[in-house]
């Protein structure tokens, strides 16, 4: 497919005609398509577009804006298996992810059409008892989403969903590597019927297009998931010219196994935390703090439950983790596994790269640690690697499992209430999950990080509203 930008309700090409290509990153034979690598120009147009459509959407009662965004759920469950397909393509996670994804991403849609019926802002009682006080929510205008490629469907879609639902009107920028997936989650809201200039896409470099959208003095708010050192560069930027910003970044994220864990239950969430989507997860797991008492058996069913693990192509029903998103992505992780080995780290499996002239193929690697201040231990690798650390209770594995800079998500092993309060109490994560694995994200509850992974906004569920919407407080007399 190629895939051009769309703008004001037209698929058109970058202004300069420059293409690049979106190839498979588990077959470098197999291009999935081309999109635009836009400039500056582009850029202009789309948020001209956005503009022009912003009056007349904000105009628009919520439920009618809703009927768009129920009209795309329907179109995109006839498309699921092909946007299922590109994304397992594009990007290398399993064609079941992708699904599962795609479905996710459906229900974000139809979750957010029921927003526009529901109550906008509260009756506070004046000073005055003659008087109306209230407040409602109003749009921002335009707002420019930015995105990463690990969740190619899902994050668009719970960043453009609300924002359209609350009167906004967008300019969508995806990552590079999943531009492709990204047009054709577009394409649905354009075979909706959507009013042109309300969703507008463009494609190319992050430094570039990503860069002067956010410069842009039209642009009023920018919602960013990606990196850390995007992020913040994102965050100053918007920040120098007085735009609303949202910004969801990275993880290190933790598991704690106590000494009265479900051994078995914790092995497979630990498994299915640091391998599932091939680590490529802001959510993942990346270290295991396990108790003294049922490190060995832990440790030993850990090792054997990896080795059973089948890496290879996305789109083979047998495989179970693909391969990772890009040679870039590769070339990171194995950087370092380096690392690792010459932290002294020990490498209890994996650290290779598999097949490497086909694609990014790698085993699920994971490190027996004792220094948490290793890189391995503080930063986030975005892989299939694991740091396991053998710890002396809770106290401890609470204590390290807090020594870094970020705070997403973490979760707990353990069938002791006092434990469980101890995690819930001091764990500084915005997302705590007891006997559940770290990665885990329902789209009807806040999600977002504390330290270094967000800029302290939440997105999804009803915490949506507060990034886009402003409030209004209103004060009538007669
Ligand atoms: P990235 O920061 O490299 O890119 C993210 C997006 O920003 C892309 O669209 C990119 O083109 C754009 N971009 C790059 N430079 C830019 C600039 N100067 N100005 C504006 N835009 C720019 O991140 P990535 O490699 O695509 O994604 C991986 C990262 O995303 C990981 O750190 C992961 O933890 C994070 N992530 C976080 C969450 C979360 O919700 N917290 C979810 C998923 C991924």
């Amino acid at each position: 497919m190629d895939a051009h930008n769309f703008i004001y309700g037209q698929w058109v090409p970058a202004v300069d005609g420059q293409t690049a290509k979106s190839i498979n990153p588990g077959n470098l034979n197999d291009t999935v398509g081309t999109y635009q690598d836009s400039t500056e120009a582009d850029v202009e147009q789309a948020v001209q577009a956005a503009q022009e459509a912003a009056k007349p959407w904000r105009k628009l009662s919520g439920a009618e804006r809703g009927a768009f965004l129920y009209k795309t759920a329907d179109i995109m469950e006839e498309r699921l298996d092909e946007i299922a397909k590109t994304a397992a393509r594009e990007m290398g996670k399993t064609l079941a992810e992708t699904k599962g994804e795609t479905l996710r991403g459906i229900a974000i849609l139809r979750y957010y059409a029921g927003e526009g019926l529901r109550k906008n802002g509260d009756v506070i009682p004046a000073s005055d008892a003659k008087a109306l006080m209230y407040t409602t929510r109003v749009p921002l205008g335009v707002v420019a989403v930015i995105t990463p490629w690990n969740f190619p469907i899902a994050i668009p879609l719970w960043k453009t969903a609300p924002a359209i639902i609350f009167g906004n009107t967008v300019v969508l920028k995806p990552a590079s590597e999943t531009a492709v997936t990204c047009a054709k989650v577009v394409a649905c809201f354009e075979a909706a019927g959507l009013p042109p200039g309300v969703l507008n896409f463009i494609t190319g470099s992050g430094a570039k297009v990503g860069q002067s959208l956010v410069e842009h003095h039209r642009v009023n708010a920018i919602t960013f998931t990606g990196s850390n050192t995007t992020g913040k560069k994102i965050g100053q930027t918007a920040l120098a010219r007085g735009a609303k910003y949202q910004l969801e970044m990275g993880g290190k994220n933790p598991v704690i196994v106590a000494a009265d864990a479900d051994i078995e239950q914790a092995v497979d969430a630990t498994l299915s935390g640091a391998f599932k989507s091939t680590g490529q997860k802001c959510t993942a797991t990346s270290r295991a703090f396990v108790d003294r008492a049922v490190y060995s058996t832990f440790k030993k069913l850990l090792l054997e439950k990896t080795k059973e693990i089948v890496v290879g192509d996305s789109l083979d029903a047998k495989t179970w983790m693909g391969p990772l998103a890009s040679q870039n992505q590769l070339a990171n992780c194995l950087a370092y596994i380096e690392k690792g080995l010459s932290e002294k780290a020990t490498l209890l499996t994996g650290g290779h790269a598999i097949d490497q002239e086909k694609g990014s193929f790698i085993e699920p690697t994971i490190f027996e640690c004792r220094d948490h201040h290793s890189s391995i231990a503080q930063e986030e690798i975005f892989g299939p690697v694991l740091a396991l650390f053998e710890v002396d209770g809770i106290e401890e594995a609470l204590r390290l499992a807090n020594d870094v800079p970020y705070g997403l998500s973490a979760s707990i092993f353990t069938k002791n209430i006092a434990n469980m309060l101890a995690f819930i109490e001091d764990m500084d994560a915005g997302l705590i999950r007891v006997n559940a694995e770290s990665a885990g994200v329902e789209l009807q509850a806040p999600f977002g990080g504390m330290k270094q992974s967000s800029s302290h906004s939440r997105e999804q569920g009803e915490a949506a509203k507060e990034f886009f919407t402003a409030t209004k407080t209103i004060f009538v007399k007669a």
